[in-house]
């Protein structure tokens, strides 16, 4: 309570707020920043932490030949400026999660694509000054050859490919180039960019390359938890590649006996779609008989068991084909 006072009492003046312990200097310097038309000054406002984010490199085109037919494919298909960071983006959400510091991610600061024409189809490699500046060359003829159908999705899938190799890790160069290789045909897999070729297979080594190994990837991503792909390109960030210890420390297994039980689980996919192959067969098999029959026996609809259930038809399909 104020003591009474005897002065006159003055117009009254607009109430100000009183400073007090409630209220927190970052409150008092919010709203002087918003007396300023509005704006915070930096260290105006308590910012909740930005969310990471993946690094941004700068992105190059270099046509080399304009008059070459595969420029006109590839432009009539593809817009440089958002094709090139969209595959930069995919590759990089797949390969890592994003942190404060990125330190986990290898240095890229800048990514050049040239488009000539050469034999093969695409490879990718540091520039001569610093290896920290990547090139992409893709082959023009190869573009050119593309079937219209496929043009726009082969594009993008080659280049994904490509990315892929401007951010993985390689164990300090050991690591053996088809596991490389079929972490690049993973990543184009998930990006949903495999061409209609491309199919999963047993048989062979492990480390053959390219979709072969790129199908296991994406099994062992199944059997072993989502981030396997991810799990394995780290570890091979700064250690140089020993095949014992690398998958057991990762997955408790030798990848050798990862390879049989892959192996395994496609020899039961392609039973279970033979089966349902058959399965269709008999039925329309059945379909047909009973037609003969509802013909033959007047009506009553009596059905022909010898194509009902896992028949000796599908058995000798799979003996056949385990041979
Ligand atoms: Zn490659």
């Amino acid at each position: 309570m104020s003591a009474v006072s005897t002065e006159p009492t003055p117009s009254p003046l607009p109430v100000r707020p009183q400073e007090g312990p409630h209220r927190s200097k970052d409150e008092d310097r919010r709203k002087a920043g918003l007396k300023n038309g509005g704006k915070h000054d930096n260290d105006s406002i308590t910012r909740p932490h930005p969310k990471p984010s993946f690094p941004t490199p700068k992105l190059r085109l270099s046509t080399l030949d304009l008059d070459h037919p595969g420029s006109n494919v590839f432009f009539s298909n593809w817009n440089p400026s958002k094709a090139l960071s969209e595959a930069v983006d995919v590759v990089l959400s797949l390969l890592y999660q994003p942190t404060k510091n990125n330190h986990h991610i290898p240095a890229c600061r800048s990514v050049t694509l040239f488009l000539q024409g050469m034999g093969g189809v695409a490879y990718t490699t540091g520039s001569d000054l610093d290896i920290d500046h990547k090139e992409i060359h893709f082959s023009l003829d190869y573009i050119n050859g593309i079937p219209p159908a496929r043009q726009k999705d082969e594009i993008q899938g080659v280049l994904v490919h490509e990315m892929v190799h401007c951010w993985q890790w390689n164990a300090v160069g050991t690591a053996p180039g088809g596991l490389i290789e079929g972490i690049a045909d993973f990543v184009r897999l998930k990006a949903g960019l495999s061409p209609p070729h491309w199919k999963k297979e047993g048989g062979g080594q492990w480390d053959a390359g390219y979709q072969h190994t790129g199908y296991f990837l994406e099994w062992i991503e199944s059997a072993c938890g989502e981030d396997s792909v991810r799990k394995i390109n780290l570890a091979l960030k700064d250690k140089k590649y020993e095949e014992d210890g690398f998958w057991e420390q990762l997955f408790g297994k030798k990848v050798t006996l990862l390879w049989k039980e892959y192996e395994g689980s496609l020899f039961k996919e392609q039973k279970m779609v033979m089966k349902i192959q058959d399965e269709g067969e008999n039925r329309s098999k059945s379909h047909e008989t009973d037609w003969d029959d509802d013909i033959e026996m007047n009506g009553e609809g009596k059905k022909d068991s010898r194509f009902e259930g896992d028949g000796p038809v599908a058995k000798d399909r799979l003996n056949e084909n385990r041979a």
